[in-house]
């Protein structure tokens, strides 16, 4: 199965993913994930995607389509994936079609999680000033105001993904602001 989740940041991509792995055995490919272990491991992708992504803004294009090309190449990549955070720009999802297309493959699904953005960043407010309580560190990118960055670079630039696939008919809108269990009982439904 080859599936892209879309949503903005916080909508519940990550965890619909995880689940899907554990349910159909076959990789979250979280460019995310991916550049954040290229910046704990100091790479040069790392050294060049640090800045941008504290800010919130958008690592370039080439860097995250060069990314997604390698893991597709990888073994557990060969049954399906589920894209996480990919693509995010019409330039990145012209990209993956044309990948895909070279090696005859196709989507099953696309999913947007559709939230309200404002309870959104209430909810980033609120797991922050916990997480600060608490004692524990806030993940810099969920800082309410890098969280904003992100929200305004998901609306400039992620934003038109969704009707990018909608005209290709392979589109599928879900309510992310339902609880957890009924956004996995929505996505399973659709997934047949
Ligand atoms: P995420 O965990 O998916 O929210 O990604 C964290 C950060 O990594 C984003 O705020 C961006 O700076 C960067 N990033 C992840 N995926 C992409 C992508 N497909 N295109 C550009 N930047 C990305």
């Amino acid at each position: 199965m080859r599936l892209i989740l879309l949503g903005p940041p916080g909508a519940g991509k990550g965890t619909q993913a995880a689940r899907l792995v554990e349910k159909h055995g076959i990789p979250q490919l979280s460019t995310g994930d991916m550049l954040r272990a290229a910046v704990a491991a100091g790479t040069p992708i790392g050294l060049k995607a640090k800045e941008v992504m504290d800010s919130g803004g958008l690592v370039s294009d080439d860097i995250v389509i060069g990314i997604i090309a390698d893991r597709l190449e990888q073994p557990d990549a060969k049954k399906g994936f589920i894209l996480d955070g990919f693509p995010r720009t019409v330039a990145q999802a012209d990209a993956l079609s044309t990948m895909l297309a070279e090696k005859g493959l196709k989507l099953d699904a696309v999913i947007e999680l559709v939230v309200d953005q404002q309870k959104l960043v209430d909810r980033i407010m609120k797991r922050a000033a916990d997480a600060k309580a608490a004692g524990q560190p806030v993940r810099k990118d969920d800082d309410p105001e890098v969280f904003k960055t992100r929200l305004g670079a998901y609306n400039r630039d992620t934003a038109v993904v969704a009707p990018y696939y909608e005209k290709k008919g392979t589109l599928a809108r879900l309510d992310g602001m339902k609880p957890i269990g009924e956004v996995s009982a929505a996505i399973d439904h659709i997934l047949g």
